[in-house]
């Protein structure tokens, strides 16, 4: 498991709330261009873990590497800034702006922050020109996830799907390596779900990773090439689907709540 193939390992991170282990020792790899799905009964560590990983909560020790680098502790847009990019919610506060509005958002602290600056005269012309170029990926971008229709109606009046198509639509302008999905088809109908599945396959087929934690085991088993199961704040199993299913560990850690 070198970085070349593995582009985030985790090692033996800990975590502690009060004085609950949330996470107890978990470590894993996951594979470059892969999907790998994070699974394991509730109150296992999986978001906790998230949490680590993208920088929302230091660990009391342990290692993540990325790309070869040790960013443990660091900030989650330093984190963001290295190409691991967790979805953003879209909170209330942004559900009163638009689709467009929102995928412009993507671009603040990043290259684009410039065009949110008033700029000197000089520099107009090639502001302007950059503008055009990011409007133009936006617009791309909502083609590609087909909310582009939506694109003046306020993020609030989407339905959970659109949302979630909104939210990988902006994770993927901030031009991640790899993305990490929470619960990526909670709300979403079958027919999004099916458009957002397709999307990620596609990603992953020009080198993105992903690793998603989801409760549809439908749809970790039959997207995923690889899983890594949780239990207890650590890494219970790993493998392929039909490893994890007929894991006899696996199947007592879940019936066991
Ligand atoms: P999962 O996402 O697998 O359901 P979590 O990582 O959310 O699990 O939670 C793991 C454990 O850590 C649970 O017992 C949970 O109550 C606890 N926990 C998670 N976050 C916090 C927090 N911010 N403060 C206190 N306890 C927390
Ligand atoms: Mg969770």
């Amino acid at each position: 498991e070198s970085e070349a193939t593995h582009p985030l390992r985790i090692s033996n991170l800990t975590k502690t709330f009060g004085g609950i282990l949330a996470v107890d020792g978990a470590s894993f790899a996951v594979e470059r261009g892969s999907i790998t799905g994070l699974i394991g009964p509730n109150g296992a560590g999986k978001s906790t873990t998230f949490n680590l990983i993208t920088g929302v909560h230091a660990p009391d020790s342990g290692h993540v590497y990325f790309e070869g680098e040790d960013i443990t502790g660091l900030q989650p847009h330093q984190v963001a800034e290295r190409g691991l990019v967790r979805t953003f919610q879209i909170t209330r506060e942004l559900g009163e702006m638009t689709v467009l509005e929102n995928m412009l958002l993507a671009f603040k602290g990043q290259r684009g922050e410039a065009l949110w600056r008033s700029v000197l005269p000089v520099a107009r012309r090639r502001v302007v020109e950059e503008e055009r170029d990011l409007l133009e990926r936006v617009w791309e971008t909502l083609e590609l996830f087909e909310i582009d229709h939506l694109a003046h109606e306020e993020a609030g009046n989407l339905s959970g799907g659109q949302r979630k198509l909104l939210e990988l639509s902006r994770a993927l302008l901030t031009d991640p390596e790899m993305l990490l999905l929470d619960e990526p088809m909670a709300g979403v109908n079958p027919t999004l779900e099916g458009k957002l599945l397709e999307r990620i396959h596609d990603l992953t087929d020009e080198g993105y990773t992903f690793l998603i934690v989801e409760h549809d085991m439908d749809v970790i088993m039959e997207n995923c090439e690889h899983v890594i199961v949780m239990h207890q704040g650590s890494v219970l199993a790993e493998g392929t689907p039909a490893d994890i299913q007929s894991n006899e560990r696996v199947i007592e850690a879940y019936l066991g709540g």
